[in-house]
């Protein structure tokens, strides 16, 4: 059974989960020779009676490629996992602009069904070194209860920025913890993701699969073993943010000792290279 444990000092919160450990392909390998049958492709085809009525997702089920399940090795009592399609390969990149759009109008909507519960945090793990246990494309939603406290950053401000189209701006705030992250802020403050307009959407899935590729690019230029690595989140409360963090470095004992990140990329220059990379991408 999962438990939150307080530190007292500073009022953070460990989740401790030991049911998780038996989860499939849960121990970290970054073995891809080794291509055990895919949970999710089943999961994806056959969705069982007692997922169907636990979570009542006929109407989530039915919209484009998108299908939600009830995670079976839960984080939390709310913990669902969202099938961005039925391929183990193709993702946001590769999606037409449609399926992007259906899969963060499943955020919204998910996000809209939970919000009663807690903090919603939607979440995307790719690639073993970026947290991800399972290889088929999906995302994640999980409830925290309303009464512990995040350590989520707040939006930061608006500086190094990459792009902006009508409803969005895309940049490398200052306070960058990880080389080449991004910020996506909707330019219309003080809202949650719940209430993000379907015009926002189309903007929004625009810039996220364009902002991937450049991604993937990057990680390409740079020639890094683990390309393809990389997490994204919503931020759960107002003023809502998608953040997209490739991994393009690990934590060292610095930065696990002392809580201090060690960026060693200026963001500044960073958001000039990202801006011409982009440039180049549809
Ligand atoms: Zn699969």
């Amino acid at each position: 059974m999962a438990r939150f444990v307080p530190d007292v000092a500073t009022h953070r919160w460990v989740l401790i989960t030991p049911g998780r450990a038996s989860r499939p392909h849960a121990s970290i390998s970054v073995d891809e020779t080794e291509k055990p049958s895919c949970v999710l492709c089943l999961a994806y085809q056959n969705p069982t009676p007692e997922q169907m009525e636990k979570y009542s997702l006929q109407e989530i089920y039915s919209l484009g490629n998108i299908r939600v399940i009830p995670n079976k090795f839960p984080i939390t009592d709310t913990h669902e996992l969202i099938i961005h399609g039925p391929q183990d390969s193709i993702d946001i990149e590769d999606f037409p602009q449609t399926q992007v759009e259906d899969l963060l109008k499943v955020y919204r909507n998910r996000f809209q069904v939970r919000r009663e519960r807690g903090h919603v945090i939607i979440f995307n793990n790719r690639g073993f070194l970026a947290g991800g246990s399972l290889q088929h494309p999906h995302s994640q939603l999980v409830v925290i209860p309303s009464q512990i406290n995040l350590e989520a950053l707040q939006l930061e401000p608006i500086a190094n920025v990459v792009d902006e189209n009508q409803f969005f701006t895309v940049y490398c705030p200052e306070f960058s913890q990880w080389p080449y992250e991004m910020w996506l802020a909707p330019k219309k403050k003080g809202g949650v993701y719940a209430d993000v307009a379907d015009e926002e959407i189309k903007d929004l899935a625009s810039l996220l699969k364009r902002l991937i590729k450049v991604l993937l690019i990057k990680s390409e230029e740079l020639r890094k073993p683990d390309k393809g690595n990389y997490n994204f989140y919503i931020f759960p409360q107002k003023d809502w943010y998608l953040r997209l963090i490739p991994h393009f470095k690990h934590r060292g004992g610095l930065e696990l000792g002392t809580g201090v990140s060690v960026n060693e990329k200026d963001p500044a220059v960073v958001s000039e290279e990202l801006r011409l990379l982009l440039e180049k991408v549809k």
